[in-house]
């Protein structure tokens, strides 16, 4: 099966019990065991699994050709069992441009944990194998990144890390499975927020793990950590993003449609000192996307002319584009950065992040052109 015919079918298929086409959600915590103590069907415990949660895990490893799958109850929290799943002493080399919460989080929790955590650049191969040279158990890859859209090269830094003895995470939330497959490009672990495109309309938060190897140490522990820490997501969550999921093809090839030509705009027009899209030819990481991804995604920053005063006033004049944060939804949204991140923050301070929904292009076009020329609402 393509994967626009996966989207709609993996992990799915008419209910036997009653020949519903759409799943039945399976709200019960408990299972019913046979005279013998013997289970009477696979689950036992709904923080252990249950039927929902099954099915988004059998159809999110499909995707992105992995032997298995966890789900978390945000990506946060199954970001959180990476680190949880490492020991004492190991160390975590991740990207210098990373999703300010999970960079937070590893710094935070690592610490108290004995995990050191470097960052170094990703594109730089000098400043890699030095950052390598430390032993890191594991290496952090995000691509594109969040908010910067720095394309990283995932095969290439997988074959060095993997040199250094390393494991590799991807976090491929940004590109999702239809745009770039990390498994394939030598990833161990694929880390998805699923609150973002895989569900889709900005009404779920979730996250899972997806792995290359079922039976390595390191998914095993994982596997110990979602289903006794608990950090789960209910079965209804589950049904919700499993729904989403469905049209994830039509709505990724909508929203970078938009982004093309978005992008395009914005790199033309007179208030925007520069566009970060990794499918505009002239970002630095454009020939990697084009190998890596099968096309540049729905994200785009872009830099307001005029410093951070000029970027409010942008952000003030929109009407159509909605000013929140979060991305992947059916929503075009539109954040003004820094400040979301807090006072720790090194995005530029008139960095604006544009997530693309699926909305009319030139409803889009027309709104943002009317708030970067300084009609305000
Ligand atoms: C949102 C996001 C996360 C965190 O997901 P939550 O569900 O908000 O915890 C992780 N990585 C990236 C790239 C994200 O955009």
């Amino acid at each position: 099966m393509r994967g626009r015919t996966r989207v709609v079918h993996s992990g799915r298929g008419v209910d036997p019990a009653t020949g519903a086409v759409v799943p039945p959600i399976h709200l019960a915590t408990t299972f019913a065991r046979g005279p013998d103590g013997e289970l009477l069907g696979p689950d036992q415990y709904g923080r252990y699994s249950n039927p929902n949660r099954r099915e988004l895990e059998a159809c999110l490893a499909d995707l992105e050709g992995a032997a298995a799958a966890a789900a978390f109850a945000s990506g946060s929290a199954a970001a959180n069992a990476v680190l949880q799943a490492l020991a004492a002493g190991d160390g975590i080399l991740v990207s210098d441009d990373l999703y300010f919460g999970i960079r937070k989080n590893l710094a935070l929790c690592g610490a108290r944990a004995g995990i050191q955590v470097d960052a170094a650049d990703f594109a730089d191969a000098a400043a890699l194998d030095a950052a390598l040279a430390a032993r890191p158990a594991l290496v952090w890859i995000e691509s594109p990144t969040n908010p910067l859209l720095k394309v990283v090269d995932i095969a290439a830094v997988a074959a060095r890390a993997r040199a250094a003895g390393a494991l590799v995470i991807v976090d491929n939330t940004l590109a999702t499975p239809l745009l770039q497959r990390p498994l394939a490009l030598g990833a161990d672990l694929v880390l998805h927020a699923t609150t973002k495109a895989l569900a889709g309309h900005a009404d779920v938060t979730g996250g899972a793990l997806l792995a290359r190897d079922q039976a390595s140490p390191l998914w095993a522990r994982i596997g110990e950590i979602q289903r006794l820490a608990g950090a789960v997501p209910s079965p209804f969550e589950c049904w919700l993003a499993l729904r989403g999921v469905a049209t994830l093809a039509v709505r990724v090839g909508a929203a970078v449609d938009n982004a093309e030509a978005l992008a395009a705009f914005l790199a033309a027009h007179p208030a925007v000192e520069a566009v970060h899209y990794p499918g505009l030819p002239g970002h630095p990481g454009h020939a990697v996307a084009r190998r890596q991804m099968a096309r540049p995604g729905s994200m785009i920053s872009f830099l307001a002319r005029g410093g951070e005063a000029a970027a409010r006033r942008v952000l003030a004049g929109v009407r159509l584009w909605i000013r929140a944060t979060s991305l992947g939804g059916v929503h075009s949204l539109i954040e003004h950065r820094a400040p979301v991140e807090g006072p720790e923050s090194t995005t530029p301070r008139n960095l604006l992040r544009l997530s693309v929904g699926i909305e009319d292009v030139e409803d889009l076009r027309e709104d943002l052109d009317r708030a970067l020329r300084g009609g305000g609402a």
